[in-house]
């Protein structure tokens, strides 16, 4: 996969992660402030990204370039809409453990 494939890929991952995140906690039917702050926020670490060649994903990343709040924030999404995420996108999220899985080897 190509350095732009995967930052387009990731963002992908990201908005969807955020999307149901705030929708099932937030119960927003749009994007709130907040997420929509978060979302720009995480595609702009995405594209600053010097690790993108070699890492599979912004949460597995050993350099947090995150600040502390949008760390707990992105954490929390990660975990609430992950499991959600296996069940409307196995392929999205197969993919992308497929992707790391390489990486490890
Ligand atoms: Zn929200």
């Amino acid at each position: 996969m190509t350095d732009a494939k995967k930052r387009e890929a990731e963002k992908q991952v990201v908005e969807l992660m955020i999307k149901s995140y705030c929708k099932h906690t937030h119960h927003e039917k749009q994007l709130c402030a907040s997420c929509q702050d978060l979302l720009l926020y995480a595609c702009q670490r995405i594209d600053c990204c010097p690790f993108m060649a070699v890492k599979t994903f912004c949460s597995s990343c050993k350099v947090h370039c995150y600040s502390l709040e949008k760390r707990s924030q992105i954490r929390d999404v990660m975990k609430k809409s992950s499991w959600r995420m296996l069940f409307h996108h196995p392929i999205l999220l197969l993919k992308h453990g497929l992707s790391s899985r390489r990486r490890h080897k």
